[in-house]
């Protein structure tokens, strides 16, 4: 049926592209749509933040006296899987004896010969097509005394001959925005809306005490999200960090913002809109997240028994899955038992203790008595005991007695107080702004794709008739 599969398909492109353009306008871009298609904001816009730091391409370190840069043609190529200096130097059309003598005596420009596929050199020529100078951006991203830096290396043609010189300068950060609707998975509606997996990840990690994003994700579950990046000539170098986040699950929103108190024996966290972290003293889930594991997305795999006659939560997950301490704790008991096959068992403050069965093995250093933290992984997704399939059995017990931890009455998280609580409402406000004109934003954009999904429906019953 040709006439059919058309309009869905189109229906389709026009939709990621649609969430691409959106991602990347960034907040001046949403701030503007949401300008033009709301009016009925009754608040005044909040400021938008330009944290970006414009930083020009570094200048060569001795601009030779009779060249100016205008006369300069640059040229950029990335460097290719099976590169060597000579094949890349002879892409960009480089034919120059001294510099190639140059690079294989001088040692300060041993770095070139480390080519990491992907990474940029650029060359530039003068009129007559001499090399005046070559730029190597080997390491794109990188932290140094709490800045992220691009190292490069600077070959520069002087009157005396060639000199090199590595540099470090700083990268240069971005605030960016995404904004998604949940349809088969969490990677697929972030991947559309341009978030970087890393940016996903912290996601997830960030409301890992609030959501279980196995069990609890639902079809046309929200998020918004303002995060950093950091580029370096123009190229995406890494992920910085969310910095505010609002994920609506199941009609429930939560929010957190990153806050850093800057202050001695404070260290920066997460945190609700009241001032409450987003840390519990339990994770929702035993499991890493990740992208192999959320390919079990919403088809309701990962659930093989809920609580109805049967002790615990069963998270299907491919073999070797890490699994995850949910709380601090000491180890009660590690090893065999009938049934349950490699089990580990600990104990947690007060009167709560949690189960992990099936394993394929245990971590290594956990033994009984050994400590544990929240998130260490302590074993890895297996079949052992009576398992049908790989899948970690959890239990969540409560003065013995396994409990459905939804349900439980968990201990919850410190909140920010006094001076530090008045701080973090105002630094607060600026993000609960974005992601305010997000909804919006958000809004106009499903509202959008329901009248254009309509018309396509309306024009594919007319191309079938
Ligand atoms: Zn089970």
């Amino acid at each position: 049926m040709p006439f059919a599969a058309r309009p869905a398909s189109a229906r389709k492109t026009g939709f990621a592209q649609r969430f691409l353009i959106v991602a990347a306008v960034g907040l001046f871009g949403a701030a503007a749509a949401v300008g033009m298609v709301s009016q009925n904001v009754a608040e005044p816009m909040p400021t938008v933040e330009h944290i970006a730091q414009t930083l020009p391409l570094p200048q060569p370190l001795q601009a030779s006296p009779d060249s100016s840069l205008s006369d300069l043609y640059i040229f950029e190529e990335r460097i290719q899987q099976g590169d060597s200096v000579a094949s890349m130097l002879s892409r960009l059309g480089v034919r120059d004896g001294e510099l190639q003598r140059f690079l294989v005596q001088d040692s300060g420009a041993r770095s070139i010969y480390k080519l990491y596929p992907g990474r940029a050199v650029q060359v530039a020529t003068d009129d007559s097509g001499q090399l005046q100078w070559m730029r190597y951006v080997h390491t794109p991203g990188t932290e140094s005394d709490g800045k992220v830096v691009q190292q490069l290396l600077e070959v520069l043609r002087t009157p005396e001959g060639f000199v090199a010189e590595e540099q470090s300068i700083p990268a240069e950060r971005h605030i960016k925005v995404g904004v998604g609707t949940i349809r088969s998975s969490l990677f697929g509606a972030t991947d559309a809306a341009g978030v970087p997996y890393h940016i996903t990840l912290q996601m997830v990690d960030i409301l890992s005490s609030d959501i279980d994003f196995f069990r609890d994700l639902r079809s046309g579950d929200q998020f918004r999200v303002v995060y950093e990046t950091y580029t370096s000539n123009g190229m995406n170098t890494r992920a910085g960090r969310v910095l505010a986040l609002e994920f609506v699950n199941n009609g429930k929103a939560h929010q957190a913002v990153w806050f850093d108190p800057e202050q001695a024996g404070a260290s920066g966290g997460y945190y609700a809109f009241d001032g409450s972290s987003n840390r519990r003293a339990f994770l929702r889930v035993p499991l890493e997240f990740t992208r192999v594991s959320s390919g079990f997305g919403l088809r309701r795999h990962p659930v093989l028994n809920t609580m109805r006659g049967h002790k615990g939560i069963d998270y299907a997950a491919p073999t070797g899955t890490p699994i995850r301490a949910t709380a601090d704790g000491v180890v009660e008991s590690v090893g065999s038992q009938r049934g349950y096959g490699n089990t580990i068992v600990l104990k947690h403050h007060g009167k709560y203790t949690t189960l992990y069965a099936h394993m394929s093995r245990f971590a290594k250093g956990v033994s009984r008595g050994s400590k544990v933290s929240q998130g260490d992984v302590i074993g890895y997704v297996g079949a052992t005991g009576m398992a049908t399939g790989p899948h970690l059995h959890y239990e969540f017990r409560v003065a013995g007695n396994p409990i459905d931890p939804q349900s439980a009455d968990i201990p919850v998280a410190r909140s920010l107080e006094g001076d530090m609580l008045q701080r973090f409402h105002a630094h607060a406000a600026t993000f609960q702004g974005h992601l305010a004109m997000l909804t919006a934003l958000q809004v106009d954009q499903e509202a959008l794709r329901d009248s254009e999904q309509a018309a396509l429906e309306v024009s594919g019953e007319a191309g079938a008739s």
